[in-house]
């Protein structure tokens, strides 16, 4: 079969056709482009179709395009008639190819079927639906579609509006992810509360059942007794502060208790508590509470500070525990003594006299009877330093051991001392080191009482060792003696009581006789001297004891 070949006029005729199609075709896109275009042909199978947006006014048209939403519309076969630039931005594709594209190609397979049946009820109503489309780059973006019919010339079409759901979807994503984190921390939050408050409850219990036991036991010891806070201010009293004293607590609580004390006991014992309260050191004083009858009674205070696990004091617990019937004991036996001793130096006084005179012309004597007449002496002597013993300390008591003070050669007195010991204990070695010229001020009688205690101490507590060293020297502005020995010692505790006024040390292995008066009258002669005396021992391994005197370099009288 031949082909007949179109003739030169019929090439040209068709390509001047296809000229003016193109130019045409792209007067459509640029007038799509720009929003002139009212209507719109839309070839298919049935032949060219010819859409004119029916009130598409030129400010509708801006509007759609300024829009930050996609607006498209569709005819019935979901066939884009036209686009606004959004969307075509959303797509990815140039607008010119968007326009006469089936909607569908922008709606992913899962929401196809989805999407359909928006569409079929969108025909019919207004409605709205999230959908997924297909973005640039294939990726996938939530919109919502806003449908709604839209009516042209040639018949209704469907108008859709796309909100790009991305950053509303991000942010509610962000928005749900922070109320989980929110509703787990509140979680985590009401634990720790309930934790806390289940603490706090069985604390709180505890603090109560540990509160009613405090109160319990205080209020049921016999002593008086109270707490205080670290600054000083009382917080708490027992029942029996309340008998005793009549008071209550606002009457008596904070500082108020000063009005308790008598008068001339305040001062020491404020000294004494202000002390504790700075160092933390157990706080202890004997002085006299007004009882509600106005009258007073002895007690002894003592207050203990109670630490936290850091250490640091949380409150302090105080007793008061009455001794006055056991001053008044005291004070009686003082008494007795007192008398006693006073009764006894006289015939004392006599009996000594009167044997003088017996050995007097001794040498005339038959021997037994002068040998009787040496250890009558001897044993006179001793009862005759007991009763001296008893007057100190009821004088000590009274207040009243006098002296007359001088310039005192110690090293002398000291020399003198030791030569009388090497010829009273012959069977002991006294090892001295007395440095010379150490002059002070004070009793020469008293002192040497002091220092012959000291020694005959050492002698009658180191039994097995006869070794005595006693030592005097200038050290500062004060001299010190001691005596040391390597008896029987004493133990820490002991150390803490030798000083007490009739204090012995129990020990039925080393019993000695004595009554427990010459270290306190020691002591307190000391203490007249403005000195200290003390001890430093090891039980088992000997004592020495020392006393140290203000040291004067030239004499005064
Ligand atoms: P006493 O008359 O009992 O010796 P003191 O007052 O002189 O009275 O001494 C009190 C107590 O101290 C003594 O009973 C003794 O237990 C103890 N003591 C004193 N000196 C020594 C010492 N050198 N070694 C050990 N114990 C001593």
């Amino acid at each position: 079969m031949e082909l007949t070949k179109p003739t030169y006029d019929e090439l040209l005729n068709e390509a001047n056709e296809l000229r003016f199609q193109l130019e045409e075709a792209n007067d459509t896109i640029h007038a799509i482009r720009t929003g002139k275009v009212d209507a719109l042909i839309v070839q298919n199978e049935e032949g060219s179709q010819l859409y004119t947006l029916k009130n598409a006014d030129q400010t509708y048209r801006m509007f759609i395009e300024k829009m930050n939403e996609g607006a498209v519309t569709l005819n019935h076969d979901g066939i884009i008639l036209y686009s606004n630039s959004r969307f075509a931005a959303m797509v990815g594709m140039p607008l010119e190819k968007v326009i006469g594209l089936t909607f569908n190609t922008f709606i992913t397979k899962e929401f196809k079927e989805q999407f359909d049946s928006l569409i079929k009820q969108a025909w019919n109503e207004e409605c709205k639906e999230e959908i997924q489309l297909i973005k640039k780059n294939n990726q996938f973006t939530s919109c919502l579609l806003s449908c709604n019919t839209l009516e042209m010339d040639e018949g209704t079409a469907l108008s859709i509006i796309l909100t790009d759901l991305t950053v509303q979807k991000e942010t509610e994503r962000q928005l749900k992810l922070k109320n989980e984190q929110l509703a787990e921390a509140q979680y985590a939050t009401e634990k720790l509360n309930d934790e806390l408050e289940d603490t706090v409850k069985s604390r709180t219990a505890d603090l109560l059942i540990s509160k009613e036991h405090f109160r319990v036991l205080s209020d049921n010891i016999p002593q008086m007794s109270w707490t205080n806070l670290p600054n000083g201010e009382v917080n708490f009293y027992n029942q029996q502060w309340y008998n005793y004293t009549g008071l209550t607590l606002p009457e008596t609580r904070g500082w108020r208790w000063q009005a308790v004390i008598h008068p001339d006991d305040l001062s020491l014992t404020m000294e004494r508590y202000m002390a504790a309260l700075q160092t933390g050191n157990v706080f202890e004083i004997e002085n006299r509470y007004k009882r509600a009858d106005g009258s007073y009674r002895w007690h002894l205070n003592r207050a203990v500070p109670l630490r936290d696990d850091a250490g640091e004091i949380v409150f302090w617990v105080g007793t008061a525990t009455d001794i006055e019937d056991q001053k008044q004991e005291m004070e009686r036996r003082d008494e007795f003594i007192g008398v006693a001793s006073h009764e006894l130096k006289t015939p004392l006084t006599s009996l000594k006299g009167y044997l003088q005179l017996t050995s007097y012309k001794k040498e005339s004597l038959p021997p037994a009877v002068k040998q009787y007449i040496d250890k009558a002496s001897i044993a006179l002597n001793k009862l005759q330093r007991l009763v001296n013993d008893l007057l100190d300390v009821s004088k000590i008591q009274a207040g009243k051991l006098e002296y007359a003070v001088t310039t005192v050669n110690l090293t002398d007195m000291l020399k003198g001392c030791i030569e009388n010991a090497e010829h009273i204990y012959p069977l002991y070695k006294f090892e001295h080191h007395v440095a010379p010229e150490l002059l002070i001020i004070g009793n020469e009688e008293r002192l040497e009482q002091v220092f012959m205690n000291l020694i005959n101490n050492a002698i009658k507590y180191s039994p097995v060792n006869k070794n005595v060293i006693i030592k005097a020297s200038k050290c500062k502005d004060k001299i010190r003696v001691s005596v040391t020995d390597f008896g029987i010692g004493l133990s820490d505790e002991q150390q803490g009581r030798i000083f007490e006024r009739f204090y012995r040390v129990e020990d039925k292995k080393h019993m000695s006789s004595g009554l427990g008066m010459g270290l306190y009258i020691s002591q307190e002669i000391i203490r007249h001297h403005h000195g200290v005396i003390g001890v430093e021992s090891e039980l088992g391994r000997g004592a020495t004891f020392y006393f140290d005197l203000p040291l004067i370099t030239k004499a005064k009288d």
